[in-house]
């Protein structure tokens, strides 16, 4: 295998590589996930150099001291696998130094053994020199202390890999595949050692080179990409700065989270100032609100609205999200309080745009028409429908101008508000054709009712700016049914035929629709 004459050079390329990578992710070694990092790749550094000085050496001594001294960071690399896969998974390094010396302890006594085997052969039941493809190296038969050590060892590595593979769930959408990478590579050095002796490849040095993906790849997804650690500071920020309030509950009902605007929110809707929110009991809060403590008491999942007591129009939507652990079982809640003042606002303004007429107040034609239709008419009892149209009111217009118009427009819509705005349906149906229908007990209730409304108008002075003072005066057609299956279609064409009536009549007169004897009540 010609090759394998350079493969001394290949394992000092690898030293070097490592030793650059490094020695580069040394500058970043304080950020979260990133610690440890530098540590490894310079003691991989080591094991492809101590591997490379085996091989180069000529005598057996010399190589055996280089194969004692590639140990240490054999031994110590899965520890480190172990301690950046800790620090990245938890974005937290507190305690992990302390643990990390605690761990190394057994480690210590394996490096102060291996190399004062020559006086206790404790370690190695023999050693010896084998030449595979040129590549002469130490072959050492391990005694079960030695393997004992080594799993204990090999232990960590596993255990990187655990965690790394159940934090994969948490990752962000966009880091998921680097982190499956990550966990791929990192399966290379940690199976290898369960493979090697199966394969049987008996080249020294080959652990080494299982170590490079995981190197490259740690080096390229952790410290090449700064976000990828960032990415729990930035969510952590987002929430904290975010409108929404998010407020995080734990299995005893106690606040264990809240972002600035939660503490707010909390407050508002508990009309009391409370510093912080955080350790307090929920239910301090939801006492005032019975239908959420329930479904909060049952973890039950919902949304709710609700009104800020103390305020004209402060309007909170509230989440409920149930949180679960990883085992689906329920271990607090995710609130979400979000402001729905102005969306409200705007719903209530858009409804009145939709449904008020601008000038005079009074429902517009097309929501008039749907409320009659969608509550009056369905009800079996006694309605009437009452069509107003103000008499000669372009006259007026001609005469005191349009503005004055508008203005005893104003001024006949307030008498229909006052009499009919909380007792029946009022609407203005055209320019100066106005429509009321309220329950009526019978023909001669609703015509009585009518023909009061047509005197008071009579009566009544409008009295415009500047001084002037002008009188109206309206014809008014009456529908009157007691049956909850006459269409609204009928009902109105009986009151505007009755209208029709009164108009060529003379005017300012009241007409009750499809009688065979009209009654007219004349002024
Ligand atoms: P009639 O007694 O037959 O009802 O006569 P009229 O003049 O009241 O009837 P017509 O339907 O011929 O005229 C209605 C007038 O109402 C015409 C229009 O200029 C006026 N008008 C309609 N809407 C408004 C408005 O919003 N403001 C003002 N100032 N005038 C309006
Ligand atoms: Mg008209
Ligand atoms: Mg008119």
């Amino acid at each position: 295998m010609p090759w394998m004459q350079g493969y001394p050079y290949y394992l000092i390329m690898g030293s070097v590589l490592s030793l650059y990578m490094g020695v580069n992710s040394y500058k970043h070694h304080n950020t979260p996930g990133r610690r440890y990092l530098w540590i490894l790749m310079l003691l991989v550094s080591v094991i492809f150099a101590a591997t490379a000085g085996e091989i180069l050496s000529a005598s057996f001594q010399a190589k055996l001291w280089f194969r004692n001294i590639q140990q240490v960071p054999l031994l110590l690399s899965t520890i480190f696998t172990y301690a950046v896969i800790k620090d990245y998974v938890s974005r937290s390094s507190a305690g992990l130094n302390r643990r990390l010396a605690v761990i190394c302890i057994p480690v210590v006594l394996d490096v102060l053994l291996i190399f004062t085997d020559s006086y206790h052969h404790l370690m190695r039941s023999s050693v010896g020199m084998n030449t595979v493809a040129g590549v002469s190296g130490i072959v050492v038969h391990p005694t079960v202390l030695n393997m004992a050590l080594i799993a204990y060892d090999q232990l960590f590595g596993v255990y990187a890999v655990f965690l790394l593979a159940v934090s994969l769930q948490s990752s962000s959408k966009y880091y998921f595949k680097w982190n499956v990478l990550l966990l791929a590579s990192l399966f290379i050095p940690v199976a290898s050692i369960f493979l090697l002796p199966l394969l049987k490849i008996t080249v020294v040095g080959f652990t080494a080179f299982t170590y490079l993906p995981p190197v490259f790849i740690t080096y390229f997804s952790l410290f090449r990409d700064p976000e990828l650690s960032l990415y729990p500071r930035a969510k952590k920020q987002i929430v904290e700065k975010m409108k929404d309030g998010i407020v995080l509950t734990d299995r005893y009902n106690n606040i264990i989270d809240v972002n600035e605007a939660g503490e707010l929110m909390l407050s508002a809707l508990a009309e009391r100032q409370v510093s912080s929110w955080v350790g307090k009991n929920i239910f301090m809060l939801l006492e005032q609100y019975g239908e959420v403590a329930v479904y909060y008491y049952q973890q039950i999942e919902g949304q709710f609205e609700i009104e800020v007591p103390g305020t004209a129009d402060v309007c909170y939507g509230l989440s409920l999200i149930a949180t679960e652990n990883n085992y689906g079982q329920a271990v607090g809640m995710l609130i979400v309080i979000r402001d729905l003042s102005e969306k409200k606002r705007y719903e209530r303004e858009l409804l009145y745009q939709a449904t008020v007429d601008d000038l005079t107040g009074l429902y517009n034609r097309r929501h008039f028409m749907r409320l009659v239709q969608n509550y009056a008419m369905q009800d079996g009892s006694g309605k009437a429908l009452l069509l107003f149209d103000i008499d000669d009111f372009k006259l007026i217009n001609d005469t005191y101008g349009h503005m004055a118009g508008d203005q005893a427009l104003v001024d006949f819509s307030k008498k229909v508000l006052k009499l009919y705005g909380n007792n029946g349906i009022a609407g203005r149906i055209g320019g100066e054709e106005f429509a009321v229908c309220f329950f009526a007990d019978s023909e001669e209730a609703a015509l009585r009712e009518a023909e009061t409304f047509r005197a008071e108008v009579q009566k009544h002075i409008v009295r415009l700016e500047g001084g002037l003072q002008i009188r109206l005066t309206v014809s008014i057609g009456i529908a009157f049914t007691e049956r909850c299956d006459a269409t609204f279609e009928d009902f109105y064409r009986e009151a505007d035929e009755a209208l029709y009536i009164s108009k060529t009549a003379g005017k300012n007169r009241v007409t009750l629709g499809r009688r065979p004897v009209l009654m007219q009540v004349r002024k």
